[in-house]
């Protein structure tokens, strides 16, 4: 891998402002998906050491919170100038281990940098209240604290932004943080321990742990000191660390699944709203929890629609994403990609009908054609899973309410689209989707102020924006008596 400064490329765990082997000698390989060659290994930590890492950040902690608010936000804020100022770097890296095209990888850095700006800023403004007292001689009031340690489980679609958004958040309430990336995408989060290392951010904020996932979250879970988990990833991991994290009462932030609708009403143009489509389906190859899933078209514009759609589709270059003019690189591995193949053949087995995607064109045995199917029904798993690809599932309805009903046929209730001018259809959707975000006339919508985050089986809390920064805060009540 070439980078402009080769110490970004760090291939150990990173506790306590330490470089860090596994004790055991345990490690594993990080592979390119777009060309099967090995980028590095990382260790396998063992479980003491994770529980070490623990004690680190429980220790770091305690003088973290203690430093003034203003150092450390300076802090945060010399973070977010190493990310910028290594973006190039950071995006390779993100590119070779993750697979997504390079300009997608830079605004991925850009994107994930904007939440540390954020963050160090709101550092300076978790107020507490003062409340009119109902008790005699009394003042009441409330203070905000920094939870504690916090662990942060992250997945590799996302391997940079994933990681700041939380730990941003908890850095700048004052928690110290373990991070346990994707073993996938490991790179990327080590990238960062480097850069926090150079900002100043003192030896415990921030640690890297790497090890086989279910026995560094298992330990993360159980571990009394660990006062949140927060976790992004998929919706059966998730129920499980909810599970773990009982015995010891902690709080838990799930961003989990998504199976987004994205509806397309009567009186919109066809083509403006596939192409807007196109771009809310297959960013990131379609390995996207905010991905346009389902998508529902009116009857009245559906065959315009669907003829945009995979005219603009069929332009989509597939390759290595280090190439130029790539929109979709490989899928993370060969496992996604016999997924995608099963998804496919289960809707054509139940009658949807195959508009475009001709496996035989897949440049290397990680990739898949972006591929259309139409007459999806809900007893495909296109319809019914997350299918985390490059597959993209047309159904058509009659009604609003059809497009209601089903819109809110899933599981899952993390963001949905609509794509109408009429006032009073946009606000009968609005209040009746289950989704806990909904983008209307346009597919752009995250970012560091809004609060990002699902309903039903797509979570709980939010991440980013006040609600985010909340998730890291215990709210302490006072009652000054005797006055
Ligand atoms: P995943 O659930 O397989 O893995 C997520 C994290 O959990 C990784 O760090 C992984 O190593 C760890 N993990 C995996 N199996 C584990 C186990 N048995 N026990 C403990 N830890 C385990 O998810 P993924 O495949 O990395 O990511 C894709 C999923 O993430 C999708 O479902 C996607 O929708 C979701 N996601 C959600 C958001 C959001 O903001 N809601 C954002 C990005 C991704």
């Amino acid at each position: 891998m070439k980078l402009e400064d080769p110490r970004l490329l760090r291939q150990y765990a990173y506790i306590d402002g330490k470089w860090t082997h596994g004790d055991a000698g345990r490690e594993t390989a990080v592979i390119d998906p777009a060309t099967g060659e090995t980028l590095g290994h990382i260790p396998l930590l063992e479980t003491e050491q994770i529980r070490g890492a623990v004690e680190a950040a429980d220790n770091a902690f305690v003088h973290w919170r203690a430093l003034r608010v203003d150092e450390r936000c300076e802090r945060l804020l010399a973070w977010y100038d190493l990310i910028q100022a290594n973006r190039e770097d950071l995006a390779t890296i993100m590119t070779h281990e993750q697979g997504k095209p390079l300009p997608d990888a830079r605004g991925e850095v850009e994107y994930g940098a904007s939440f540390v700006r954020w963050f160090a800023e709101e550092s300076k403004r978790t107020f507490g209240q003062t409340i009119p007292s109902h008790i005699p001689n009394a003042a009441l009031g409330t203070l905000k604290e920094p939870i504690g340690v916090a662990a942060l489980i992250t997945p590799w679609n996302f391997p940079l932004a994933m990681i700041t958004r939380k730990a941003a958040a908890a850095m700048a309430a004052g928690c110290s943080v373990v991070v346990k990336p994707a073993g996938e995408t490991p790179f990327s989060a080590l990238a960062l321990a480097e850069l926090a290392e150079r900002a100043g951010i003192p030896a415990g904020v921030f640690n890297v742990v790497l090890g086989e996932a279910a026995e560094v979250s298992e330990v993360l879970c159980k571990d009394e000191r660990v006062k949140v988990l927060s976790f992004t990833g998929s919706t059966p991991v998730g129920r499980l660390l909810l599970e773990q994290s009982a015995s010891t009462v902690k709080r838990v932030s799930l961003e989990l699944g998504g199976n987004a609708p994205f509806i397309v009403g009567p009186d919109v143009d066809p083509k403006e709203a596939a192409l807007a489509a196109v771009a809310a389906k297959f960013q990131t190859a379609g390995q996207d929890c905010l991905a346009a899933n389902r998508i529902l078209v009116h009857e009245d514009v559906h065959d315009a629609f669907v003829d945009h759609f995979a005219e603009r589709m069929k332009a989509l270059k597939v390759g290595n994403g280090l190439m130029s003019e790539i929109d979709i690189g490989p899928l993370i591995h060969h496992r996604a990609v016999e997924k995608a193949t099963s998804i496919v053949d289960d809707a054509l087995s139940k009658g949807a009908t195959l508009v475009h995607g001709d496996q035989s064109m897949a440049p290397g045995e990680n990739f898949f054609m972006p591929t259309l199917l139409t007459d999806v029904t809900g007893d495909m798993q296109v319809w019914r899973e997350e299918n985390f690809s490059p597959v993209a599932g047309i159904t058509r309805f009659a009604s609003d309410d059809e497009a209601i009903e089903l819109a809110n046929d899933t599981e899952y209730g993390l963001a949905a689209y609509v794509f109408t001018h009429d006032i009073r259809r946009i606000w009968k959707m609005l209040r009746a989707l289950g989704n806990g975000m909904v983008a209307i006339n346009t597919v752009k919508m995250t970012g560091p102020p809004v609060p990002f985050g699902g309903v039903k089986q797509s979570g709980l809390g939010r991440e980013g924006g006040t609600a985010g920064i909340e998730e890291y805060l215990e709210t302490k009540y006072y009652c000054l008596g005797g006055l």
